[in-house]
């Protein structure tokens, strides 16, 4: 295998496949994952996880970790162009390939001939490769994030590795590994793993993403625990670019449904703004959730009523009644309601009092991205629904 490995590169033999990743919060597809496939001319299709180990013994995989990702700029920019698909590409890297001192300078160059954001790609490395070289690592780690692109780790949980080491490090994601998603449905020692990952990752504000999901109950356990993002067969394999392409264009809101929550999450924006109502509207159409309007706060209090609202969101400044006087109220009659006020810098004062009475979670000031606001009303609903759920269970 060795002898035929070392010609697989310039016979061009290598191939790279993609699985999807899937956000839990709005259904869509988050991002894919680069998994390298050998077609051996004898044997066909042979799986990484028999080659990678002689790719690494003869230190043949930094030429062919060079390939791995001068593939992955190229595809990425061929579906840009091609079809206007911005997916983000994770690229597996091994302990070698970190330790390669030219491997950030590899990476940089490689990104720039093919014209690729730099924030589209995210390299996934286990914990063992960043246990070993501790120092050079974490200057390595530090160069990739100056460079702009995203750090996982990978198989997160099968390691030796010290908590309180990983923290320091510059990470964005844990992967956790799916020796645990393949049982945490039945074995209570799965699940507690896999809950105080998600858990661990959130308190670091990182990402987390479960690997190895293969069924509608693994589905709902991560939905029932905040997982972020999910990737297995029960989204798709990994595919050849072109299938990609196609599985990701037929990717239909039919296929949301299945990992949207129902939208039991109910927002609420008040404006006086006709434009700023439809823009609103505009923003939140595909975000999983069941959108409201209201121009006054009487009609506010009508939908209040008559639908389970968790997050409202304010404008400070109209005509018969203020923002803030008008969600003091609603505290009053919804105390369980997350309010937030959008609001500008002259009404600062009035903002800063109703903070301090409760009546308000959060303030934004305008003019709002669209970013912000999407990252603020997610983070509300997730409170919203940890400080409901003792008074449910
Ligand atoms: P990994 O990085 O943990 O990749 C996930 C593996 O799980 C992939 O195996 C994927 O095909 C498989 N998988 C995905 N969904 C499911 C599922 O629902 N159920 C099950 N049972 N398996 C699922 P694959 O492609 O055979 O790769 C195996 C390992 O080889 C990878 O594990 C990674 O460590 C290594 N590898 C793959 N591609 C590359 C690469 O480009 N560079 C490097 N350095 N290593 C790679
Ligand atoms: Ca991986
Ligand atoms: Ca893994």
């Amino acid at each position: 295998m060795e002898a035929k490995l070392r010609h697989a590169l310039e016979k061009d033999e290598f191939r790279l496949f993609y699985q999807p990743k899937v956000d839990l919060e709005t259904g869509k597809i988050h991002s894919v994952e680069a998994l390298l496939r050998w077609n051996d001319p004898d044997e066909g299709m042979i799986s990484p996880a028999e080659f990678i180990p002689v790719l690494e013994e003869t230190g043949l995989i930094v030429p062919v970790g060079e390939w791995i990702i001068s593939q992955a700029c190229k595809d990425i920019s061929s579906w840009s162009r091609e079809h206007n698909i911005d997916t983000g590409v994770a690229i597996n890297i091994s302990p070698l390939q970190l330790r390669d001192p030219g491997f950030c300078e590899t990476l940089k160059r490689l990104i720039s001939e093919n014209n690729v954001s730099p924030s589209r790609i995210e390299c996934e490395m286990t914990e063992s490769t960043l246990l070993n070289n501790t120092k050079e690592n974490i200057n390595k780690l530090n160069q990739l994030k100056e460079l702009g692109v995203k750090i996982a780790i990978d198989d997160f949980g099968t390691g030796y590795s010290s908590l309180s080491y990983l923290v320091t490090l510059p990470i964005d994601t844990l992967k956790i590994d799916q020796s645990f998603v393949r049982d945490m449905t039945t074995q209570s020692g799965s699940a507690a793993i896999v809950k105080t990952v998600i858990n661990l990752a959130h308190n670091l504000g990182l990402e987390v993403v479960a690997e190895g999901v293969e069924n509608k109950s693994h589905v709902g356990f991560l939905q029932q625990h905040g997982c972020d993002i999910v990737q297995g067969y029960y989204i798709s394999k990994p595919v050849p670019s072109n299938e990609l392409i196609k599985f990701l264009k037929s990717y239909s809101s039919e296929i949301n449904q299945v990992f949207k929550h129902d939208s039991d999450r109910v927002v609420l924006f008040v404006d006086d703004d006709p434009t700023l109502i439809s823009l609103l509207q505009r923003v939140f159409k595909d975000e999983g959730y069941l959108v409201l309007t209201s121009n006054d706060a009487a009609g506010a209090f009508e939908l209040l009523a008559t639908h389970d609202v968790g997050v409202i969101v304010s404008d400070q400044r109209m005509p018969h009644m203020s923002g803030t006087e008008f969600l003091h109220r609603v505290k009053d009659i919804y105390p369980h309601t997350m309010r937030i006020i959008l609001s500008g810098y002259s009404e600062m004062s009035d903002v800063v009092d109703a903070v301090n009475q409760g009546s308000i979670y959060k303030f934004i000031t305008k003019p709002w991205r669209a970013e912000q606001l999407k990252n603020v009303i997610r983070e509300a609903f997730k409170v919203h629904e940890q400080t409901l759920k003792p008074l449910i269970d």
